[in-house]
């Protein structure tokens, strides 16, 4: 048996809408798609104001051009993590500053955000690592105290909750992604989503190359001027076509992913009361929307004899970030801090295949082969 890591899923009406969208005449941005999906998460989840973009990074860019960061400004980001949470920042002269994971869960452990806050702080990235929920309450304190402003990077986090709360309605601003690797995706595709009025105006700005072409468009004003840095952030409406024809689709995919999810936690137990593997934790504040299933293996060897097991048996698993502290771009800025509980999960934490195709058949050949793995 072959099985890949991630496929891609097409349940919708995905092809239909875009054949649509052409037909229409009109396949720049901001056509009828997008106002669908802009609707869908307005109404879904009851964000302020969203604007879908080409990508994720390019929502945490322009994050990081509405905060107004400027050389020298710090902004907090966990080190595991991947690299647009910090790269979009770096782009406009911050520094970054990383702090590590909580030992039992990869997202940030918020109890030492505040030793970290300096007077040159600006911003502070919360990662919800798997989609699972940082613990917003803290941040958004420690953001309040200081006057900080709190972006979301939710790239994984579509339809999970924080104590009932959306993902991406908490911080100030919040970049969700759509790339192929998602629950659900348009090929490449982002959105920022807006929470604090403020930024609402200047982000469809900055999204239209630093024009007030949306006004134009709306018959606001008789003639569209160059008023603002900017750059092209709007995905053409047959990408917002596809992802309408998803968006459709989402209980479905989502009940799909949830009971995979469960049936591989299930399947697992055993090693954890035995000790040889950890599974996710699922803090009580948080819920889980299933985007990612992972192991803790007990070492790194532990975990490339893993890889390499699974690989015979035609499956394949990947572990995920590298410490970006660590990174070849990044490690000669950073203060030599050790972050240890992030290197921890760089280095053990293995993802096992979870697409919307997986049959069951599948799933538990993987799951006897880890099991295997782990009984010899
Ligand atoms: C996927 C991902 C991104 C990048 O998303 P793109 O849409 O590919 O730009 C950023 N941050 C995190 C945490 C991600 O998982």
């Amino acid at each position: 048996m072959n099985i890949p890591f991630n496929k891609p899923c097409f349940i919708g009406k995905e092809t239909e809408y875009i054949t649509q969208a052409v037909k229409s005449g009109k396949i720049s941005g901001d056509g009828m798609f997008t106002k669908k999906c802009h609707d869908f998460f307005e109404s879904k989840y009851g964000f302020k104001k969203v604007f879908l973009t080409t990508s994720c990074t390019d929502a945490l860019e322009m994050s990081a051009i509405l905060l107004d960061i400027q050389e020298g400004d710090e902004v907090i980001v966990p080190s595991f993590t991947f690299v647009s949470s910090a790269n979009a920042f770096v782009l406009r002269g911050a520094k970054i500053v990383f702090i590590d994971s909580c030992l039992d869960h990869p997202n940030m452990d918020a109890s030492r955000l505040e030793s970290l806050i300096t007077e040159k702080t600006k911003a502070i990235v919360a990662v919800h690592y798997a989609g699972i929920a940082c613990d917003m309450d803290p941040i958004m304190e420690l953001a309040k105290k200081y006057r900080l402003f709190v972006v979301e990077d939710a790239a994984q986090a579509i339809h999970s909750f924080y104590k009932g709360k959306p993902l991406g309605s908490i911080g100030h601003l919040a970049a969700f992604s759509f790339h192929e690797t998602k629950n659900i995706i348009s090929g490449e595709g982002g959105m920022l989503v807006i929470n604090d009025e403020q930024f609402i105006k200047r982000a469809e700005i900055i999204r239209e190359k630093g024009t007030n072409r949306s006004q134009f468009f709306r018959g606001e004003i008789n003639q569209y001027n160059w008023v603002d840095i900017g750059s092209s952030f709007l995905p053409s409406d047959m990408i917002a076509a596809f992802l309408y024809g998803q968006l459709e689709q989402l209980e479905k995919v989502q009940e799909k992913r949830m009971k995979l999810w469960s049936q591989y936690q299930q399947a697992f137990n055993d090693l954890v009361v035995t000790k040889k593997v950890d599974l996710p934790k699922i803090p009580e504040y948080a819920s889980n929307n299933a985007h990612i299933f992972y192991l803790v293996c007990k070492s790194k060897e532990e975990r490339s004899q893993l890889i390499e097991h699974l690989s015979i048996d035609g499956i394949l698993a990947v572990f995920h970030y590298l410490s970006l502290h660590k990174s070849p771009f990044y490690s000669a800025n950073h203060n030599l801090v050790e972050l240890v509980n992030s290197d921890n999960y760089s280095e053990r934490l293995l993802r096992l295949p979870l697409f919307y195709d997986l049959t069951n058949k599948q799933q538990t050949y993987i799951i006897n082969s880890i099991q295997r793995f782990y009984k010899s």
